[in-house]
């Protein structure tokens, strides 16, 4: 038996009414990071402490990874592809890198024996790699690197 749908009443109707500002914006920073959601909050607070505010999210599984050690050859150009066109259309000059415990995109922190300095001393050459990547590419872009783990954010000097 077929299932009959009803027609909508309307294609399209408001759902929510918020206001977003219309101004157009320069971000303070584009932000490269996983789109693992337990460090939403923890990402959003961090940058509010250093007084971003605007700031363009480059969210992909893995974070930094994308130009560390991507999945692809295709997903590292997409991805400077995207922080390129943030500098064009937001005039953004600062990249923070990303990465944190537990990614499943590094297979998770089982992938290093559930030994945390294991992990946290891979991370911080992946992060280190993803920026000297970076830096080839996009010269005149600032970049910082972080390492975010379940309990705070760790700096990670850029050779
Ligand atoms: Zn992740």
């Amino acid at each position: 038996m077929k299932s009959k749908r009803a027609a909508p009443v309307s294609a399209v109707k408001k759902v929510f009414h918020f206001d977003s500002q219309t101004d157009g914006y320069r971000a303070d920073v584009c932000v490269v990071s996983c789109f693992d959601a337990r460090f939403e909050l923890v990402t959003r607070k961090f940058l509010k402490k250093r007084g971003i505010w605007w700031a363009d999210p480059l969210k992909i599984a893995g974070g930094a990874k994308a130009f560390a050690s991507p999945a692809e050859e295709s997903e590292r150009s997409f991805v400077l592809g995207q922080v390129r066109t943030s500098m064009r259309l937001h005039g953004t000059n600062r990249v923070i890198l990303m990465v944190h415990s537990d990614c499943g995109a590094y297979g998770g922190l089982q992938a290093f024996g559930g030994d945390e300095e294991r992990e946290a001393a891979n991370h911080e050459t992946q992060l280190r790699s993803a920026a000297e990547f970076l830096k080839d590419n996009i010269p005149a872009i600032e970049v910082e690197c972080y390492y975010l783990k379940f309990t705070g954010v760790w700096a990670v000097e850029a050779a």
